[in-house]
């Protein structure tokens, strides 16, 4: 490969190389192959903190933080006693446990309009859940979502998906049947006028909108003001449920996700019906949600028709894991998270300026992604008209740096509670020189 950096990993290329005989691709999940930038994707051997050491030994600032759950940074102390604590009186019950109550408890705490949760293990689960919940309590098919939104892996959610769906520049999945699709309705997000056109035309087939409350999939895309009060207004109106993907934003926006980000957040006209959360309320380990009102999840099996379960949903050690980590997600952190993240892109951005690369910064709490094209960025089309090849080289060059950036202009920019002054002060150190390799 002519990508700098590559030379540098030979115990991750090794690996790589052995990967790819026995795993697709060579990895598990396809964003973290390195397809949009290419080189060679770091094997990472253990992670401390804000810090990455990879199979070679090298150390990098890590700006992806697992894809947004480790908020609190690698291997937290008070997490990592939880989890062993938790391990130590067995990894698996099924039978109901004290820790899932008390992690529904802190989740239902934490969100208003919230009465009950489901535990399950990913993201997708949550989504593919919310979903067949919306269809079975309004007896209605269609499920309208977002260009650029990523819910997951779910079939009918797979059209126009962002993250790595965008960064492979697929139209969509093979092996999603069209009937899996015939029902979902996608349209350009931030368009409310699109939005009344299709439920003048539908509504009454429409059993929910599904939404990220933040996009961050694109890219970070928050919501146009009005937007999110135009979704709740419109399917109250038509008898839709909303649908509001917390996976991402949820517990990283503010304690409360986008929902807790009061004025902004723009839910004057109503909270959302449905919400999905995972990522951060997991800590690390596989523990997602689903919620509601307790009529609207009183739909659930075993008091109601749909159906839904998990053999680890609600897995003692995941939900520790998850506990510990929200329990560290205090009014505190939140501001501090802000004031690192905008010390970051104020940088990135400076440096972008100076060598005159053409980029706009973008935000959702302290979620934000660095587009490099000059004009914001509100939709699927916005994003990807940005140049890509430009973000690979400045990828590549704070990889060379020891900054651990995602791997795709498409993703949003992550930083932890453990980013202190030395992790930031390496990234400062870096972009000069990367964005003199953008330019
Ligand atoms: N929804 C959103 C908004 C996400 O960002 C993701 C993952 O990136 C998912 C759903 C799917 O979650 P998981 O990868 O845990 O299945």
């Amino acid at each position: 490969s002519t990508h700098p950096g590559t030379t540098d990993a030979p115990a991750s290329a090794a690996l790589l190389e052995r990967a790819a005989r026995v795993i697709p691709g060579a990895v598990n999940s396809p964003v973290r192959a390195f397809r949009a930038v290419g080189g060679t994707p770091r094997f990472i051997r253990e992670a401390k903190g804000p810090w990455l050491t990879d199979a070679d030994g090298r150390r990098y600032v890590d700006l992806l933080c697992s894809w947004g759950p480790m908020i609190l940074g690698h291997a937290h102390p008070d997490v990592l006693a939880a989890v062993d604590e938790a391990a130590r009186r067995g990894f698996s019950f099924g039978t109901p446990s004290e820790n899932e109550v008390l992690l529904a408890e802190e989740i239902v705490d934490r969100i208003e309009p919230l009465e009950q949760v489901r535990l399950v293990s990913s993201g997708t689960e949550a989504t593919m859940s919310a979903v067949r919940l919306a269809r079975g309590v309004t007896g209605r098919s269609v499920i309208v979502k977002f260009a650029g939104c990523y819910h997951g892996h779910v079939d009918a959610l797979l059209a126009a998906a962002g993250s790595g769906v965008a960064t492979l520049a697929l139209p969509d999945s093979a092996g999603v049947p069209t009937e899996m699709t015939s029902d979902t309705i996608v349209l350009p997000y931030n368009d409310i006028a699109a939005l009344e056109e299709t439920f003048a035309a539908r509504g009454p087939e429409i059993a929910a909108v599904i939404t990220e409350a933040a996009a961050g999939n694109m890219g970070v895309v928050p919501p146009a003001p009005g937007f999110t009060d135009a979704l709740r207004r419109i399917t109250r109106e038509h008898g839709a449920l909303l649908i509001s993907d917390e996976v991402m934003t949820g517990f990283r926006c503010s304690r409360a996700g986008w929902f807790g980000l009061e004025g902004e957040a723009g839910y004057a006209a109503g909270a959302p019906d449905i919400f999905t959360f995972g990522k951060v309320m997991g800590g690390g380990f596989p523990a997602a949600a689903f919620g509601g009102t307790a009529e609207v999840m009183g739909h659930l099996a075993p008091q109601g028709p749909v159906y839904q379960a998990g053999t680890l949903s609600g897995n003692p050690v995941a939900t520790a894991a998850g506990l510990a980590t929200l329990k560290g997600c205090t009014p505190e952190l939140y501001p501090r998270l802000e004031a690192t993240a905008r010390t970051i892109a104020d940088a990135a951005s400076a440096a972008l300026s100076a060598e005159g690369v053409a980029h706009t910064v973008q935000w959702a709490g302290s979620m934000f992604s660095v587009f490099f094209r000059e004009a914001p960025v509100t939709n699927y089309d916005d994003a990807r008209d940005q140049d890509t090849a430009a973000y690979g080289r400045f990828f590549h060059a704070m990889l060379d740096a020891g900054v651990h950036l995602p791997p795709s202009a498409f993703e949003a920019w992550f930083v932890s509670g453990a980013h202190d002054d030395e992790a930031v002060g390496v990234i400062l150190d870096a972009l000069p020189a990367a964005a003199k390799a953008a330019a």
